[in-house]
């Protein structure tokens, strides 16, 4: 597997055919084209440890910066490690309709670490975002969210200790306040992150929905009712 930059700054790249990520602009998953290089006699004056890269998005056209870590500085090409850090990543999104502001406050800050790839700040975020929740819910709330922790792990089959890691998080503060947060790498963080969304969506979204869909049928129910005389069988 060969990633090099050669003496005319050209970009090699054995595998740019398979070279896909999620655009930060559009949210596509989409293949990526380079589009400005650094210049090989600027890598070699300074030979900084990383170089970054501009692509373009396949799929909208807009710019995306990778950031490689040099292997070597050759004579006639300077060769790159295959794995690169997005500089910008996509955001994260999720529908608040129907969730309360304080724990969307807290959410959305979740969302913006996870985006940033500060998967600890994350699960700090997650955990506050639970403990709101679970103000907001009360006890019999906060146990079926806990149910529904438990539901997800056996629908999504979440290995044993990441569920662990998950469960401290979320609820760990309850059984015991100095409960210390344990750390999460982006795999991990990235489990978290979906299902403290389903979380959420059970615990307000679903509802929400489900409420307002009957708000809706009896309003027009009582209009049409007040609209049609009542039907009297003849006798
Ligand atoms: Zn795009």
């Amino acid at each position: 597997m060969a990633l090099y930059i050669d003496s005319s700054s050209q970009l090699h790249h054995d595998l740019e055919k398979n070279l896909v990520v999620t655009c930060p602009h559009c949210q596509a998953v989409s293949h990526i084209t380079p589009s400005a290089v650094p210049r090989f006699e600027d890598l070699q004056l300074y030979r900084p440890r990383q170089v970054g890269l501009v692509y373009l998005c396949d799929a909208c056209h807009m710019p995306i910066f990778l950031r490689f870590t040099v292997r070597v500085y050759g004579a006639t090409r300077i060769e790159l490690s295959p794995q690169f850090t997005e500089v910008e990543r996509a955001r994260e999104k999720f529908s608040f309709t129907y969730v309360p502001e304080d724990v969307e406050l807290l959410f959305r800050e979740a969302l913006s670490c996870f985006s940033q790839g500060a998967f600890n700040a994350f699960a700090s975020m997650c955990r506050r975002t639970a403990q709101a929740m679970f103000v907001d819910l009360g006890e019999a709330g906060r146990l079926r969210s806990f149910d529904e922790l438990n539901a997800v792990r056996e629908l999504a089959n979440i290995a044993p200790e990441i569920f662990t890691k998950m469960k401290n998080v979320l609820f760990g503060v309850e059984l015991d306040l100095r409960s210390p947060l344990p750390l999460l790498d982006g795999y991990e963080a990235g489990i978290m992150l979906e299902v403290v969304k389903d979380l959420l969506y059970e615990a307000y979204v679903r509802k929400g929905k489900l409420q307002q869909a009957i708000m809706v049928r009896r309003f027009f129910l009582e209009e049409t009712g007040a609209h049609v005389a009542p039907f009297v069988p003849a006798s």
